[in-house]
């Protein structure tokens, strides 16, 4: 134990700590390196976001082939332009991208392995419906006959009037009624080429009894649970118990329904989706073989086979640890695209049976990294973090005994001196229970206890090896970022599945992230945070940021959201859609804003829940009108009132820092 000397020398400890802070030794200094590192970004950034010189976010919407943007200088310009955060950007260059990509690792494959026959992939608007994102889809998909595939009927509705190209695909998923399987087979006649797969034993009756109805002869699909297992979140989306598909009886069972009614030849597709998020090769690899010989055997039972849907489920490495990790993937697009090819041919030429026109429904894997969320630190709330100045009057010994611990902590005697500041701590607690310190003291008392604490974390941190008796400090000490977001609103999968995204500052990442906190969001909701950050292997529970001073910008951004989160976000405390913009580079090596999708302002959020702005209004005002009666307000306050009211209805539901 140590104890209080009759004099400490305060100020020579704080001018020895500001030395140490100016002169970093040279292995200290920080660097975008150090950053680059520490976030991943190139794990699961690369070809699009790096970190630039000024230490900031740089977005390169063409991957490889030129052009990058400034995230940072992006937003602060969007602000100018009265679009406040939280802001959704998405880079409609990088979902080009991502499609030729896609197309072109298929190209590679079907020509690495001869395979003679072609990819025709299709987009699951499910994914995101967004106006904007499925036209530019359409537009860049025109070149390789990109389609769509849809799950309900408002998709389909979406799809058939969205799709250009003549001869796309129309993939017709999900639950089926008479009114979707008549407006999928008379689209037929608008020169598309949609395809009803039939996936419940119902809809092999409707199917039959609907083409018999209209006079058409229908493309149909089955969609088979295979008993290959997915892995992971969606594991059961596959298999026996899976909710979607025909089991191998059913299968059979409906080929000889459509023989009995003459129309075995529409059957041209079989369709398999084992879940999404597929992280590990081996599953996808089982389930191609399975189907492969499903698909076989239907062209032996004569049914007129031509293609082979192999789903989505190609997967986002949202970690960048290219593992098995469910928030990963062992594989790159390009091992997918072989996979798939290689395994499909094997299987027809064993049968002698001609290879399908292979088509898949990627969703996650075109979708996700176009899009960018971007929101503002609004405080912070953390552990007192530095030692209260010395009074000039005489401190209470326990305070004395506390202080002389704090200045004494050095690289050798941390431990012991971290059981001391724990009892001098513990005992200014019962002594302020006893009554014989003030609340004052007590609250200095904490001060330089957390204080203490704080310098011991920062000696842990250099340790190899962190002992187990301060395993907890790290969680102890991290602060709280409260962030001007709804995590139901925005990235609803992390509350609801707990997936993960790769968060990390847009700017100062020059500067070393000296604090450790997690996020909290703008919902009365103690659920409305985020907690778990991707880290080298598994998850950490706080993420490394800067010191968030007052008044000044500190933008953080979520990465990967492009796919499933803008439907999926409700209104929890009535926060509404972020605003959304478009930017494309332009050729002058520019930028231009294309679209710009306002959020939902709070009268909008209002009248989903059956409130009528203008009826709310006008209560408000006819209790100004009584309390004016009343002589409770003066004519300017209430009009004051009215014209904050009014506005607030008018504007967007975040905070407007
Ligand atoms: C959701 C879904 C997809 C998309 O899956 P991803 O993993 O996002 O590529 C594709 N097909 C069907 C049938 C789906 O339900």
């Amino acid at each position: 134990m140590v104890l209080a000397s009759p004099s400490p020398d305060f100020q020579a400890d704080a001018k020895q700590n500001a030395d140490r802070n100016d002169q970093p030794a040279e292995s200290e200094r920080w660097t975008i390196e150090r950053s680059e590192d520490l976030y991943r970004i190139r794990g699961w950034g690369e070809p699009y976001f790096g970190i630039n010189a000024a230490g900031r976010v740089t977005v390169s919407p063409k991957g490889d082939r030129g052009g990058a943007i400034d995230l940072y200088e992006l937003v602060e310009s969007l602000k100018q332009r009265n679009l406040g955060l939280p802001l959704l950007i998405r880079f409609s260059d990088i979902l080009e991208d991502r499609l030729e990509r896609l197309n072109a690792c298929f190209a590679k494959a079907i020509a690495r392995y001869s395979y003679p026959g072609q990819y025709r992939g299709v987009f699951p608007v499910k994914c995101n419906q967004q106006r904007h994102v499925v036209e530019d889809l359409v537009r860049f998909g025109v070149p390789h006959g990109f389609g769509l595939e849809a799950g309900s009927k408002p998709e389909l509705l979406i799809a058939l009037a969205m799709l250009e190209a003549p001869g796309s695909l129309l993939i017709c998923n999900g639950y089926k009624d008479r009114g979707y399987m008549e407006t999928a087979m008379l689209a037929q006649k608008l020169g598309h080429l949609p395809i009803v797969v039939l996936e419940q034993p119902e809809e092999v009756d409707l199917a039959i009894e609907v083409a018999r109805k209209l006079g058409v002869t229908p493309c149909l699909g089955v969609r088979s649970k295979l008993c290959a297992k997915g892995v992971g979140r969606w594991g059961t989306s596959s298999g026996d118990r899976a909710k979607f598909g025909l089991n191998l009886p059913e299968i059979v069972e409906a080929v000889e329904k459509l023989r009995g009614a003459d129309m075995l030849g529409g059957l041209q597709l079989l369709h398999f989706h084992i879940g999404s998020q597929i992280s590990s090769i081996v599953t996808i690899k089982d389930a191609i073989r399975e189907a492969g010989q499903i698909y076989v055997e239907l062209a032996k039972l004569g049914a007129n086979m031509q293609f082979l849907d192999v789903g989505g489920g190609l997967a986002v490495d949202y970690d960048g640890s290219k593992t098995s990790f469910y928030a990963s993937k062992n594989y790159n697009m390009q091992n997918y695209a072989n996979d798939i090819v290689a395994e499909v041919k094997e299987a027809c030429e064993e049968k002698g049976c001609a290879v399908p026109t292979l088509v898949s429904e990627s969703g996650r894997a075109i979708a996700s990294h176009q899009s960018v969320l971007i929101f503002d630190v609004v405080g912070t709330s953390s552990q007192p973090n530095s030692v209260p100045v010395l009074p000039t009057e005489k401190e209470h010994l326990v305070l004395r005994n506390l202080r002389e611990t704090y200045n004494s902590i050095d690289a050798e005697n941390f431990q012991e001196l971290y059981h001391d500041a724990v009892q001098f701590k513990d005992e200014a607690i019962s002594l302020f229970n006893f009554g014989y310190l003030s609340i004052t003291e007590r609250a200095k008392a904490e001060q330089i206890y957390w204080a203490s604490c704080r310098k011991i974390l920062e000696i842990v941190r250099t340790l190899p090896e962190v002992p187990t008796e301060f395993e907890d400090l790290e969680q102890i000490l991290a602060s709280i970022y409260y962030i001007n977001l709804s995590i139901f609103q925005s990235a609803p999968d992390c509350w609801a599945i707990d997936q993960l995204f790769p968060i990390l500052p847009i700017h100062r990442l020059n500067e070393e992230p000296t604090e450790r906190g997690t996020l909290a969001d703008l919902t009365c909701d103690s659920d409305g945070k985020f907690d778990r950050f991707i880290d080298r292997l598994g998850v950490k529970p706080n993420l490394e940021l800067h010191c968030h001073n007052p008044g000044e910008p500190y933008y953080l951004g979520m990465f990967l959201v492009g796919a499933y989160q803008e439907i999926m976000g409700n209104l929890h405390n009535m926060f509404g859609d972020t605003n959304t913009v478009h930017v494309q580079l332009t050729n002058q090596g520019g930028y231009a804003i294309e679209h710009v999708v306002k959020g939902d302002t709070m009268d909008a959020v209002l009248s989903y829940v059956q409130y009528d702005g203008d009826d709310l209004l006008e209560r408000i005002r006819q209790a100004s009108e009584a309390a004016l009666r009343a002589g409770r307000i003066e004519i300017e306050e209430a009009q004051r009132l009215l014209g904050a009211y009014e506005e607030g209805l008018r504007s967007y539901t975040y905070l407007n820092v």
